[in-house]
């Protein structure tokens, strides 16, 4: 867990407003869910990931109830909506920390945020276009242009279970010669076997069966309107049929998107996809979803290495040197807030030289400066900090020159 210091957790919160922005757009409304739940929304997502099995920040509160840090919001807006109720189709974004013990490196945090749609109540296919082109449109937003869409579809959960059936099989006969972590991913989630990046595994891994073969027509159906729409829309995907997804409750559209400047280890920027069943599960009715979550930290990389989306200080308008005790600038720095103009200060009295010094550090457009003669005067000096002459006005028309200075 690490602390975001300024000027980067500016671009943090740019970073939502922009992601705001995009999905607003489109109908979306936040839900603000709490970091905090029963320990038995997050079970639900399925005993077979690591998420919930090794990675839970879980505990006994003192009112003796087992609850755990959110280590995701899907489960959470699902059994938000279980509850409540509310109309469908419920289009609702989302933004916050997760937690996840996992091993931290780069890319990979124990606390870490993720920004995410999720539309609660429609089947249609459509559907999975509009909400992966959201994702893509918001990529684009940041500047990104070297991320790749990754698609895949799991199939209806009983073409899931005959594949994942078929997987077992496959795997099992391997024995042995399969890595041990397979070997126990195996026995849990023949799926996730796919996942694995070990070398002797790697043989196994591509002569396995393909799950296209086991799409019911519906399934198929399904898959083939999401593509065709994707390409109405330009944008640019790859079939991955061994697209798995780190959760369990996926069924139907899965997607990932890749950054193109990122390890192979780490590139995930985000991913989502269909979970028809987790609402009921949470003991809601029968509700179809999808949705996705992206990560900020490490798509925040991702700008770093393409060199967009940068983090910048806020730029000041005003820095206000007040050299006759400092009740000048109190008011002056109200009154310029008051307008619109932003405006920093020095404090105890110093110098006209020390505050100077931190006026250029701050960044400020404008030194105003109140020395013994403005102030018996009624006037400020106005000294642009880069570049140019400086100005005595009276002090009444401070606001309107700065307007005008900053507007032009
Ligand atoms: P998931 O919720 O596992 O599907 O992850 C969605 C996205 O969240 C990933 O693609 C990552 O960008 C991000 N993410 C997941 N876990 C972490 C983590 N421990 N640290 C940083 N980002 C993460």
């Amino acid at each position: 867990m690490r602390d975001i210091l300024p000027p980067e957790s500016g671009r943090w919160r740019r970073f939502t407003a922009v992601f705001a922005d995009v999905v607003e757009a489109a109908g979306y409304q936040q839900l603000i869910p709490p970091l905090l739940e029963d320990l038995g929304v997050f079970t639900r997502i399925g005993d077979a990931t690591d998420v919930v099995t090794k990675e839970m920040y879980d505990f006994v509160d003192k009112g003796k109830r087992r609850v755990a840090l959110r280590p995701e919001q899907t489960a959470s807006v699902c059994r938000s909506f279980a509850q409540h109720r509310p109309t469908v189709p419920w289009k609702v974004f989302y933004s916050g920390p997760n937690f996840r013990y996992e091993k931290p490196q780069r890319g990979r945090y124990r606390q870490f945020d993720q920004v995410g749609i999720e539309v609660l109540g429609v089947d249609d296919p459509m559907l999975d276009v509009e909400v992966i082109a959201l994702g893509w449109e918001f990529y684009r937003a940041l500047g990104l242009r070297q991320v790749t869409l990754q698609l895949n579809s799991l199939g209806e959960p009983d073409d899931r279970a005959r594949y994942v059936e078929a997987l077992r099989t496959h795997f099992e006969a391997a024995g042995e010669q399969l890595s041990e972590q397979s070997r126990n991913t195996l026995a849990k989630n023949p799926l996730r076997v796919l996942d694995s990046k070990r070398e002797p595994d790697q043989t196994f891994i591509e002569s396995a069966p393909q799950i296209a073969d086991f799409y019911s027509d519906e399934a198929a159906a399904h898959f083939d309107a999401v593509q065709v729409g994707l390409r109405a829309l330009d944008i640019p995907f790859v079939v991955e049929p061994k697209l798995v997804r780190g959760l369990d409750y996926y069924r139907r559209t899965i997607f990932e998107f890749l950054g193109g400047t990122l390890d192979s280890a780490q590139n995930a920027l985000g991913g989502g996809g269909r979970y028809d069943g987790l609402v009921e599960a949470l003991g809601g009715p029968a509700t179809p979803g999808i949705g996705f979550a992206l990560g900020v930290d490490r798509t925040l990389i991702a700008c770093d290495d393409e060199g967009c989306f940068d983090a910048e200080a806020p730029q000041l308008v005003a820095f206000v040197v007040d050299v006759v005790g400092g009740l000048e600038a109190a008011v002056l720095t109200t009154d310029l807030r008051a307008a619109g103009l932003s405006a920093d200060r020095g404090y105890d009295n110093r110098s006209m030289k020390a505050q100077m010094k931190l006026a250029n550090r701050s960044g400020a457009s404008f030194a105003v400066i109140v020395g013994e003669q403005e102030h018996a005067d009624g006037t400020v000096v106005i000294k642009p900090m880069h570049g140019g002459d400086q100005v005595t006005i009276p002090r009444s028309e401070l606001i309107a020159h700065l307007s005008e200075t900053t507007n032009s």
